[in-house]
C-alpha cells in the first residue's frame, strides 16, 4: 500500500488568500482549504498529456473542484510558440504557485537546457521529495519497501556552468553551498519528524569530493543535532546503491545533492515495480510543482500504454498540498486496491491494460469506495 503518511505541508492553518506564500520552517506554505484553487496544468512532452489527463480525471471524480490553468512548456511549447518556457507559463506559476506537470523532453548533449532545472531554480523549488512504496500486487523482489527520497533541486552538478577549456577538454562546475545544504537537511529531517520516520540517511562521495559533498555532510550533520529522537547515518553513494538493492529496509529517509538523488531517485523506483509508479513533488517557500519522477517515456509516448499511477499519486500529494487530504487519501487507496487486485494492470507492471483503462479502473474503485 502507499503511504498515508502526512506530507510536509499538511499542517495546515486557514489563511485569508492562498495567492500569498506563507514561509515555514520547513519551506512550505499553508493553503487556504475553502476556495476552488487555481492551478497551472502542465501536461508536458511524450507521455506526459495521456499520464496528466488521467490524472486531472481521477481528481475530479475524487470530488475536488480546481480551475486549471493550462500552459505548454518543453518541446511542445517550443513547436507551438517557438519557446520552450513561454512568459504565459512561468506568468501563471507566479499566480497559482502550485503546478501539476508532465514530463518536458530534454535532448542529450545538444538543445536548450532542462525547462525543469530552469523552473525549479527560478521558484526556488528546493525541496524534491519522492515517496517510494512497495504496492500490494506488484511483485518485485522485494516487499514492504518503504523509502522517502529527499533531493536538493537547486544546485550540484545541475548550476549548468560548463565550458571548454581547450579543445578535448571541458569542465563542469559543481556547486553546493551551505545555506541550500542546511535547508534541504532541514527539510528532510522536519519531514522526519512530522511523519513519524525513524532515520534519515545523508548519500555523498565525500571520501572523493572532500570540499563539496564534505560541506553537504558538514551542514547535514549541523542540523541532525537538533533532531535527537531521529537517527542520523551516513553512507557513500556506490555502496548505499548495493545496499539499496539488497537490503532496502535498512533506509528510510534518504538526504541527497541533487544529482545523486537524481540516479538514485531512479533506482528505488525499480525496487518497487518501475518509474509507472512512483509520484513526486517539489517544494519551495513560495510554491511547488507536482510531477511523476519518470520523464517523457518517447519509446511508449501517444500508444496509450503508459502507466498513469504515478502522475495520478503525484496529483494526490497535490491534494495534500492543497488542504484536500481526504480526496488524496480516496485517490491512493482506490489506486493501491487496483494494483492489488492485480486484474487491470498496464504492461510495464506485466498486464495488457493500456492508460485509458487503467484510469478507468481507478475511476471505478474510488465509486466504490463511495458508495
Ligand atoms: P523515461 O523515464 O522517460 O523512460 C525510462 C523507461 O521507463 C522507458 O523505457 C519508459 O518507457 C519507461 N517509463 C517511463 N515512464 C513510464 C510510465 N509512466 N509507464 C510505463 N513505462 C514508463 O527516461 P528517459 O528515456 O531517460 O528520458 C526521456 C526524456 O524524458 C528525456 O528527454 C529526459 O530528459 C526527460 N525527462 C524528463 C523528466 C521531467 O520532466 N521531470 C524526468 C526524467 C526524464
Amino acid at each position: 500500500m502507499v503511504s498515508r503518511s502526512i506530507e510536509p505541508g499538511s499542517t495546515r492553518t486557514k489563511s485569508k488568500t492562498r495567492s500569498l506564500p506563507r514561509s515555514r520552517k520547513n519551506g512550505l506554505r499553508a493553503i487556504r482549504t475553502g476556495a476552488v484553487p487555481a492551478v497551472t496544468l502542465i501536461p508536458g512532452d511524450g507521455v506526459g498529456p495521456e499520464v496528466i489527463s488521467a490524472a486531472v480525471e481521477v481528481i475530479k471524480a475524487a470530488g475536488v473542484k480546481i480551475d486549471w490553468d493550462r500552459q505548454a512548456g518543453g518541446a511542445a511549447a517550443l513547436k507551438r510558440f517557438g519557446n520552450p518556457v513561454p512568459d504565459e507559463l512561468l506568468e501563471s506559476l507566479r499566480r497559482t504557485g502550485v503546478a501539476l506537470k508532465g514530463p518536458l523532453e530534454t535532448r542529450v548533449g545538444v538543445g536548450y537546457r532542462s525547462i525543469n532545472v530552469f523552473l525549479r531554480k527560478t521558484f526556488d523549488l528546493y525541496a524534491n521529495l519522492r515517496p517510494t512504496h512497495s504496492f500490494k500486487g506488484v511483485h518485485t523482489p522485494f516487499r514492504n519497501v518503504d523509502l522517502i527520497v529527499v533531493r536538493e533541486n537547486t544546485e550540484d552538478l545541475y548550476s549548468g556552468i560548463e565550458h571548454e577549456v581547450a579543445p578535448g577538454v571541458v569542465e563542469s562546475i559543481k556547486v553546493i553551498t551551505a545555506r541550500a545544504s542546511k535547508r534541504i537537511a532541514r527539510f528532510a529531517f522536519e519531514y522526519a519528524r512530522q511523519n513519524r520516520r525513524r532515520s534519515v540517511t545523508a548519500i555523498h562521495k565525500a571520501n572523493i569530493m572532500k570540499l563539496s559533498d564534505g560541506l553537504f555532510l558538514k551542514c547535514a550533520r549541523a542540523i541532525a543535532k537538533g533532531y535527537p529522537e531521529i537517527r542520523y547515518q551516513e553512507q557513500i553513494v556506490d555502496a548505499a546503491c548495493m545496499r539499496l538493492v539488497t537490503d532496502p529496509s535498512s533506509f528510510d529517509i534518504l538526504l541527497l545533492e541533487n544529482l545523486y538523488g537524481d540516479i538514485v531517485s531512479d533506482l528505488c523506483a525499480g525496487l518497487v515495480g518501475g518509474l509507472g509508479l512512483v509520484p513526486g513533488a517539489n517544494y519551495g517557500d513560495k510554491g511547488a510543482i507536482f510531477e511523476a519522477v519518470h520523464g517523457t517515456a518517447p519509446d511508449i509516448a501517444g500508444k496509450d500504454l503508459a502507466n498513469p499511477i504515478a502522475a495520478i499519486l503525484s496529483g494526490a500529494m497535490m491534494l495534500d498540498y492543497l488542504g484536500r487530504g481526504a480526496a488524496a487519501a480516496r485517490i491512493r487507496a482506490a489506486t493501491g486496491a487496483v494494483l492489488r487486485s492485480g486484474r487491470v494492470l498496464t504492461r510495464d507492471l506485466g498486464g495488457k491494460a493500456g492508460t485509458r483503462e487503467m484510469t478507468d479502473a481507478v475511476i471505478r474503485a474510488m465509486h466504490r469506495q463511495r458508495g
